[in-house]
């Protein structure tokens, strides 16, 4: 057994992202300005996204997205409860009202037939979610959202980078929200990013700034003027330089982060595939996930302990580990608003209740991998049925 604890997800930080916030606080320049501007341009000419709008969390940017859509009460918004609470949250901050439909066992990405049932004459929008970082089936969702004229909005906190048929998620004209979270694939600490079309994204300044009608940080330049006008009773959801300066570092290393993502995820997969105890995850022919979870499923009956009996004996072999997600309809808010039952979503319900997330970043070494294994295997022969 390892005797050191091996913590779930810390962050992936070097001397890169080190000397980038250190240079940013020497140059006097700390808030939104030249280093947010430049990982905004950086960041879309990744994804070759229309454009990019840096903002202080992936919550602010779907919020953004809703808000410039002029999405708001008496609108219905579909969405998975396979989801953390921020994607349901939004569409509850800007008064409208969130409908949950279930999703597909494999993926656990909200599932496009039970969308198609779920739309509504009150319906504006629908907002999906790339579990693990795995593509939901966009071609799909597309049509819907083309037949009733509906908002396709995509919460990529899990997808950076990933591809569904050959294009990266983030590369339409559509609002697409990223995270950058401690915990994320690309950290700021806390911060997020709104892609879409330059219409867009020129409401989401903004909107994300107050709705001061021109670029506050401009204000303070020499050119600058202490002019401005409020055009919209706007939030406060700016990025500062220091976020983007660890930003700009990050993403200048993302491929490599996420090939190892890759050999790691393989390395589970050979370990676990003898083991029947497990459903693993899975990555469709079309798509390339951003591998942001290792998501495993106890199968019923293949062991004789509960799975959050499971996560406790994980824990006294020293290995971190999470859950993604408790449902969302399970939540006492959206239980008591909605009068939500637990089977009212049958395999959002049994996935969430079946699921744990294992250790699965960059910083990993193959002992590390081999240390995960060797626990849940020893777990297994011990409460094996
Ligand atoms: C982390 C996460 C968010 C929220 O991201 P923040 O940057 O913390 O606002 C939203 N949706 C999903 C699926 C997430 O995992």
């Amino acid at each position: 057994m390892r005797d050191r604890f091996l913590p779930f997800s810390p962050p992936f930080i070097g001397e890169e992202e080190i000397e980038g916030v250190v240079d940013s606080l020497r140059s006097g320049w700390i808030t939104t300005g030249p280093k947010t501007k430049r990982f905004e341009a950086e960041f879309s000419a990744y994804l070759g996204a229309p454009a990019a709008l840096a903002v202080n969390s992936c919550t602010a940017a779907l919020h953004t997205a809703l808000v410039c859509h002029g999405i708001g009460p008496g609108d219905e918004v579909i969405t998975t409860p396979m989801t953390f609470s921020a994607t349901v949250g939004v569409i509850e901050h800007a008064g409208a009202t969130p409908v949950l439909v279930d999703i597909e066992p494999d993926t656990m990405n909200i599932s496009p037939s039970a969308v198609s049932e779920a739309v509504t004459g009150r319906t504006k929008a629908i907002i999906a979610v790339h579990y693990g970082g795995h593509p939901c089936e966009m071609d799909e969702l597309q049509a819907i959202c083309t037949e009733h004229c509906l908002l396709l909005v995509e919460d990529a906190a899990h997808a950076i980078p990933a591809k569904y048929k050959g294009r990266l998620i983030g590369s339409g004209e559509n609002p697409v929200a990223f995270s950058f979270y401690a915990t994320k694939n690309l950290t700021t600490a806390e911060g997020g990013m709104l892609t879409g079309s330059v219409d867009l994204i020129e409401q989401g300044v903004v909107a994300s700034l107050h709705g001061m009608n021109r670029d506050a940080w401009k204000r303070v330049d020499k050119t600058g003027s202490w002019r401005y006008d409020i055009i919209m009773p706007g939030y406060k959801y700016n990025m500062t330089d220091i976020q983007a300066a660890m930003g700009l570092a990050q993403l200048a290393k993302l491929d490599r982060m996420l090939s190892r993502r890759r050999e790691i995820v393989s390395r589970y997969d050979e370990g676990f595939k003898p083991m029947s105890a497990f459903d693993l995850p899975v990555e469709r022919e079309d798509c390339e996930s951003g591998w942001h979870l290792y998501p495993l499923r106890i199968r019923d009956g293949a062991l004789k302990i509960s799975r959050d009996q499971f996560i406790e004996e994980l824990r006294l072999r020293n290995i971190g580990t999470s859950v993604h997600f408790i449902a969302i309809h399970t939540f006492s808010y959206y239980r008591e608003k909605y009068g939500f039952q637990p089977e009212d979503f049958p395999i959002a319900n049994r996935e969430s209740n079946r699921v744990i997330t294992i250790p699965l970043h960059p910083g990993l070494s193959d002992r590390d991998v081999d240390d995960v294994i060797e626990a849940v295997a020893d777990i297994v022969a011990q409460h094996g049925v």
